[in-house]
Formats: C-alpha cells, structure tokens, sequence
C-alpha cells in the first residue's frame, strides 16, 4: 500500500522515519515519503526527512512541553504549511496516509487529530493515524494527555492503530533502549503491513494486496496488528502446524495492544516463499482467529518473501473493547474530573466526554 508518512512530535518523527529506513532497507517502495512536523527545532534537526516546524509564532522553536492543549493550537493554526509541504510529496501513486505521532506528549498528542481532520477535508485518500500510547512508567499526565487524544484522533482519522510502548519492551531496558526496541518492532510490522500488496515476485492468486488492508481497516475507530514468526521447512506440508502456531502468537503475545481478544475485521497476511506456505495450515489458522475473535470477517493472503522463516501479521480493525484504551479513557476522565472539583479545569471535561468530544483539542 503506497503511503505517505507524516511523523507529528518526536515519538512520531522517529517512528516515521524508522519505518521508511525498514522499507528502504528491503526495498519494498511502499512508503513514498516521510515528512516530520514539530513545535521544536531540536527534535527536527537528526530527522534525515523533509521538516516543517509549526507554532513558531508560539513557543519560538522550543516546543510545548506536554500541553496538548497547546498543540492543537498551534497546528490549527499551521496547518496550512503542513498541506503546503505536501505539495508534490502526496501524489496520484498515493494509496494512504499514515499520521504518526505518540499520544502522551504535547505536539503529537494535541496536533496529529487536527491534522488527520485538515487532510481528510483536502484529500480523497484515507488517513490513517498511528498512535503510540505511553508505557506504564510514564507520568500520568501522558496517560491523561493520550486518553484525550487517542479518542479524538480516532474520530478524525479513517482509523487509528494503536502500538502501547509497553507491549515489545524487554525487562530492564532503560526507557531510550525501549523506545528503540518498539520503533525498530512498529517499523517490522506496519513496514510488512505496507509492503503487503507491493510484493512482484512469484505472485500467486492468494497474494494479499491493499485493498484488502484497506478493507479491514473500514470499520474506522481503533486498529492493533500483531506479529511472529518461525523457522520453515522447505516443503509445505511439513508446515502445516507452523502457521496456526505463528498466528497464535502473532495474536496472543506480538499484538501491538496487549489484551485485544475481539474485533471487527481482521486481515492474516502470511509471509514466507510461496512454496514453503501451507494452504491448509493458512486456512486453520483463519478459522482459528475467526473463532478466536469472534469475527466474521477474516481476510487472508500470501506475502511472497525471500526468507528461510514463515510469518504472520494480524491486522484487526475495529477494537474498541480493549481493557488497555478503556483505562486509557477512564483515567482521562478522573484526572479531568479532578481538575472541575479542585476549579482549575478550563471548560468541564467530563460533559464533553459524555457527549463523546474531547475538552479543548478540536
Ligand atoms: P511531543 O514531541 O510533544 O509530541 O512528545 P513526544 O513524542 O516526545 O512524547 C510523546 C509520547 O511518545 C510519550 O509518551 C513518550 O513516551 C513517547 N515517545 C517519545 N519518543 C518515543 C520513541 O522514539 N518511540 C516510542 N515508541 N515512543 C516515544
């Protein structure tokens, strides 16, 4: 699926440009370009990317903290040079646009919804957001700040897929190392995502192509993708149990959100060479997270890839009920709902959740 990637904050320029640098690395040709958005200056200078900052006229460069608040602001009123950017970087070959951003921060948090709304008004293409929620060791003000944002970057995007930065970090790495390990995991499975329906080499008439992404994806709200793989033999039928097992565990313990067990739609791509995929062993392994998800709807395809391994990606569109977004919006609410009883909240936040908007950030 040819996508443009607009990274907004720091999480979502280097996740941006990690997922570029996987595609490239492949050479895949999914990811047309990246371009980085950010109110500070610093964050944009090591980006190898085309860079906008916006909100100059605001905070000079130097960012806006963790005021989400703030973000929106600037880029409601930026925008336009974000758009202006665009400007033969978004092209007819485009089939998607990714909007990147980590949802505790400031710039990303607060200006990746506005910007997903101003793109979808100008362009036919989807807009897809990519959103990072903070690991639980991060203060509660991300928790509260991605709570807020991810319900209304949801809303403005033609879907949202989550990745919780605590779902690929090992025990005992430090937060950097961590935020390392999730980008370089986020870049394999959206960059495989994308790559999906690019594949030229030894096509077949189950090979996936972005349609079916995009199909998935059409039920809007909260998407996860999920990941494994294992060694394969060299003949399919001894693969049989290989690819049930991988889609298990693509499922169970690679999600990108923790706890998902249900979904809308889903979409099982399995990578691998063709002649090493089992078709039975796919169709199990569909039937198997049909039931499994209490889905109906389970898209399946081959991913043509020169590796001695057989992979799955999950893709599930539609999961709202996990526990994880649920806390997420739940200490949103208490937070905020705290700041009404002490008297400092800006407008009352807990009505604005009730009739399903957000306080301040659109
Ligand atoms: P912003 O620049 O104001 O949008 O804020 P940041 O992007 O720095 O931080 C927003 C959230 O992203 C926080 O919850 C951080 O934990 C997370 N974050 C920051 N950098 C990275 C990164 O490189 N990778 C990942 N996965 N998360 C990050």
């Amino acid at each position: 699926m040819k996508s443009l990637l607009i990274g907004v904050g720091q999480a979502g320029g280097k996740v941006a440009t990690a997922l570029a640098e996987f595609d490239e690395r492949f050479g895949f040709g999914a990811v047309l370009d990246v371009v980085a958005v950010n109110t500070a200056t610093a964050d944009l200078r090591p980006l190898d990317c085309h860079t906008v900052l916006v909100g100059s006229h605001r905070v000079s460069g130097n960012g806006v903290g963790a005021d989400n608040e703030l973000g929106a602001e600037v880029m409601r009123a930026d925008a336009g040079e974000v758009l202006d950017a665009l400007d033969g970087r978004l092209t007819s070959r485009a089939e998607a646009v990714f909007v990147v951003a980590g949802l505790g921060g400031g710039t990303g948090s607060g200006g990746a919804p506005v910007l997903a709304r101003e793109l979808s008004r100008v362009y036919d293409v989807p807009v897809y957001g990519l959103g990072v929620l903070p690991g639980s060791d991060e203060g509660a003000l991300y928790r509260v700040n991605a709570g807020r944002s991810l319900k209304t970057f949801a809303r403005e995007a033609d879907a949202l897929l989550l990745v919780d930065n605590d779902a690929w970090r090992t025990s005992g790495e430090s937060v950097a190392d961590g935020f390392e390990s999730v980008n370089d995991a986020v870049a394999r499975r959206v960059g495989l995502l994308l790559a999906a329906g690019e594949a030229t080499d030894g096509v077949g008439e189950s090979v996936v192509d972005a349609s079916e992404v995009v199909n998935t994806l059409r039920e809007g709200g909260l998407a996860a993708v999920g990941y494994a793989s294992a060694p394969a033999s060299e003949d399919a039928a001894d693969n049989e149990t290989v690819v049930p097992s991988v889609t298990r565990e693509a499922l169970l313990t690679g999600g990108s959100l923790p706890e998902v067990r249900a979904a809308d739609a889903a979409l099982l791509v399995v990578a691998g060479r063709p002649e090493r995929i089992p078709r039975r062993g796919a169709e199990r392994a569909r039937r198997w997270l049909s039931d499994e998800l209490d889905c109906m709807r389970v898209r399946g395809g081959d991913f043509p890839l020169d590796s001695d391994r057989l992979a799955a990606l999950v893709l599930l569109g539609g999961v709202e009920r996990s526990e994880r977004v649920d806390a997420f919006l739940e200490r949103a609410r208490a937070a905020t709902s705290e700041a009404v009883d002490a008297g400092d909240a800006r407008e009352d936040p807990v009505s604005s959740f009730e009739v399903d908007e957000l306080d301040g950030l659109l």
